[in-house]
């Protein structure tokens, strides 16, 4: 628990319900993705089904103290040596279960479900049961706990449980077993039934600050500048940028990638036309592509067109990426999510302009001029932007919606530069 680093104020909120001992049967764990809110489940879990818990003062743990428990303050952490902790390190104990959306496959019997939400059948099927007369599956809720200390639950992406599926896990939560614990993962606690919210106790997660996220991105082999910018842009969430890092160019498949990594080199505009065997991750190439969009856009060189080339073209080898993850997955979703990711950067260089004509400092700039532009316009497309990126969650069709949007984007800067 004490390696989750960046989130003092969630694991002390769990060291101190862990010391009252009254543990909360159902929790929401909340937080942006890949910030410590799974690890910290786990944690949890494990220190509560250890079989001889340690107590660790505060102040004496090798330079790793919580800066928001008090110094004197006892933590109760996990052995890490026992049968039980061992077990959950080999991902293998009876009573601690993880529940995520690609469960459907051992439970669609139709094989055809793309898992892009929490069906009930994964729920029926790992947590409360289901009773009907054709379809009968015994609840591991209500079964004992096989080690004696209690049962866990972790639902990730627990947002994406269909309607009937949170119901159903409702009715079990009104009157939960004994020593059965439940925690559900979100990005967007609000998509949770309000009876399921009201009855869980919260723990908040935030995102990892720069001091804690760029270290950890520089030991994946980044250099400090690329760290900088791709903390930044992740908006402090490692999870959201070592997933980036696996993004490929495109017209490269994941056959050539099993070549032996190369070193990263420094960012700059100029690199793609450097020597290909030494090439910065191909995430780097994407955003050094669409800022030059956006510079060739501002001084009139380029059309939109050229962005949406851009967007489109990494947005694909996104999805392609997602399908080789899982090759059931929903490649529509995954370009999709590409895509919003892309118009992200977008924004991020719009951010940059406008941060340039105020004055206000810019801590990792994208590669691209120092150029500002008029307040005023930056925040209309900077509004285009956010629109754009809701739009192509909400199913939206991504061509015409790219085109429109870069198109008024385009507007919008001539605009305010005539
Ligand atoms: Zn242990």
């Amino acid at each position: 628990m004490l390696s989750i680093m960046g989130q003092s104020a969630a694991i002390a909120h769990l060291q101190r319900v862990i010391a009252s001992g009254r543990m909360a049967s159902t929790w929401i764990f909340s937080g942006p993705p890949g910030v410590g809110k799974h690890r910290a489940a786990i944690a949890l879990a494990k220190t509560c089904l250890c079989e001889s818990p340690r107590r660790v003062r505060n102040q004496q743990t090798d330079g790793l103290r919580n800066p928001a428990l008090e110094p004197d303050f006892d933590m109760i952490l996990a052995c890490d040596q026992c049968e039980s902790c061992r077990a959950i390190a080999h991902g293998a104990h009876p009573d601690l279960h993880l529940i995520y959306r690609n469960l459907i496959r051992y439970h669609d019997r139709s094989g055809k479900s793309k898992g892009t939400t929490l069906s009930i059948d994964v729920i029926r099927g790992e947590i409360t049961g289901d009773d009907s007369e054709e379809h009968r599956v015994e609840p591991k809720l209500y079964k004992r706990s096989q080690r004696g200390r209690g049962k866990w639950f972790i639902i990730d992406e627990a947002d994406l449980m269909e309607p009937p599926a949170q119901n159903a896990l409702l009715k079990a939560l009104e009157e939960p077993p004994p020593q059965s614990f439940l925690v559900m993962i979100t990005t967007s606690p609000s998509e949770l039934l309000a009876t399921i919210r009201s009855r869980s106790q919260w723990v908040s997660f935030r995102s990892l600050p720069p001091a804690v996220l760029i270290p950890q991105l520089v030991q994946r082999g980044l250099t400090q500048s690329q760290a900088k910018l791709l903390a930044r842009l992740s908006d402090g969430s490692l999870g959201r940028a070592v997933r980036w890092l696996s993004v490929q160019e495109p017209g490269r498949s994941a056959e050539d990638d099993r070549a032996p990594t190369r070193p990263p080199m420094a960012l700059g505009i100029g690199s793609k036309h450097q020597e290909s065997t030494e090439k910065q991750p191909a995430i780097f190439e994407c955003i050094e592509r669409i800022s030059l969009a956006m510079d060739n856009l501002a001084t009139g060189r380029a059309g939109a067109m050229v962005l949406v080339d851009a967007v489109r073209a990494y947005a694909e080898q996104y999805a392609r990426m997602a399908l080789q993850e899982d090759p059931l997955c929903s490649k529509d979703r995954a370009a999709r999510d590409g895509t919003a990711i892309l118009l992200g950067f977008v924004a991020a260089w719009l951010d940059d302009r406008l941060r340039y004509a105020i004055g206000s400092p810019i801590e990792a700039p994208l590669p691209s001029t120092q150029q500002a532009l008029p307040p005023g316009a930056m925040v209309r497309c900077l509004d285009l932007c956010q629109t754009a990126q809701h739009q192509v969650d909400m199913n939206a069709h991504v061509g015409l919606l790219l085109a429109a949007t870069a198109t008024e984007l385009e507007a919008e800067i001539r605009r305010c530069r005539s």
